[in-house]
């Protein structure tokens, strides 16, 4: 029953994630108007705003003008509801929920936000450090020291990263945005769970690039967001971090 609930919460969440992804980038307000459709201009009615179901309800078409909508946003909303289940399982019904759900809301957001304009706003990065100082001063995190050793760590590894793939490449390897969010997961996280985070980033990425490129989805040479790999990483070493450093150790190091 609680889980009906937390999984309804994600829902909602996931819709209000919607607005803020189509809305934020381009400075216009999250609360107003309402939501309308960018076809037509049709004022969307309440009835027609319920998470997934409406879009099933309308066959993903607008109900004034016809016009297809984005299979993303219930794709958002499906999202962001798996994510508020799967930490239920992990946190139960704590704070640690609500901190960790939003945050990973906040990752989907940056997420869907990196790929439709290849930026990661400074301000969703600063919101993003709060979970650090829920740890830190909950007293549930690591020593203070490997937090911030996290941050500086990860992100003058990504600031380096970034001069010599420029040097490299003769042309920009990755964002400035991408130096700051991997500071930001590190604060998180802190260092050890950090540094897997990075490395499962770059492993997603590595393994959405051997199948999409051979299958031709997507080009070689088309610029492709760090961005979402980042938020990838940091989700799975917020959920598994501890327990996928954990097995690594005993699987390698222990007799
Ligand atoms: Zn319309």
């Amino acid at each position: 029953m609680i889980a009906f609930f937390i999984i309804l919460f994600g829902l909602i969440i996931g819709s209000f994630l919607n607005v803020v992804i189509y809305r934020f980038p381009r400075g216009e307000s999250i609360a107003f108007p309402a939501s309308h459709c960018p076809h037509c201009e049709y004022q969307i009615k309440p009835w027609e705003n319920i998470p997934v179901l409406s879009y099933l309800f309308l066959g993903g078409k607008c109900s004034s003008c016809k016009a297809p909508i984005a299979s993303r946003y219930p794709l958002v909303e499906a999202l962001t509801a798996f994510v508020f289940y799967l930490s239920f399982l992990k946190f139960g019904l704590t704070w640690d929920l609500l901190v960790f759900a939003l945050f990973g809301a906040l990752l989907i957001a940056i997420a869907f936000i990196d790929i439709d304009h290849m930026i990661i706003p400074d301000s969703m990065i600063i919101i993003g450090l709060i979970p650090g100082f829920y740890l830190w001063l909950s007293g549930e995190g690591q020593p203070l020291n490997s937090h911030l050793f996290g941050f500086m760590g990860l992100g003058l590894s990504f600031w380096v990263i970034r001069k010599v793939g420029t040097l490299a490449f003769k042309k920009e390897a990755m964002g400035l945005g991408d130096v700051k969010f991997a500071a930001m997961a590190g604060w998180v996280l802190s260092w050890d769970i950090g540094l897997l985070s990075m490395f499962l980033a770059f492993l997603s990425a590595t393994l959405l690039f051997t199948v999409l490129i051979p299958m031709g989805v997507i080009d070689r040479k088309q610029k492709i967001p760090f961005g979402p790999f980042l938020c990838i990483g940091i989700w799975l070493g917020l959920m598994w971090g501890r327990e996928i450093i954990d097995w690594y150790l005993n699987a390698f190091f222990v007799m």
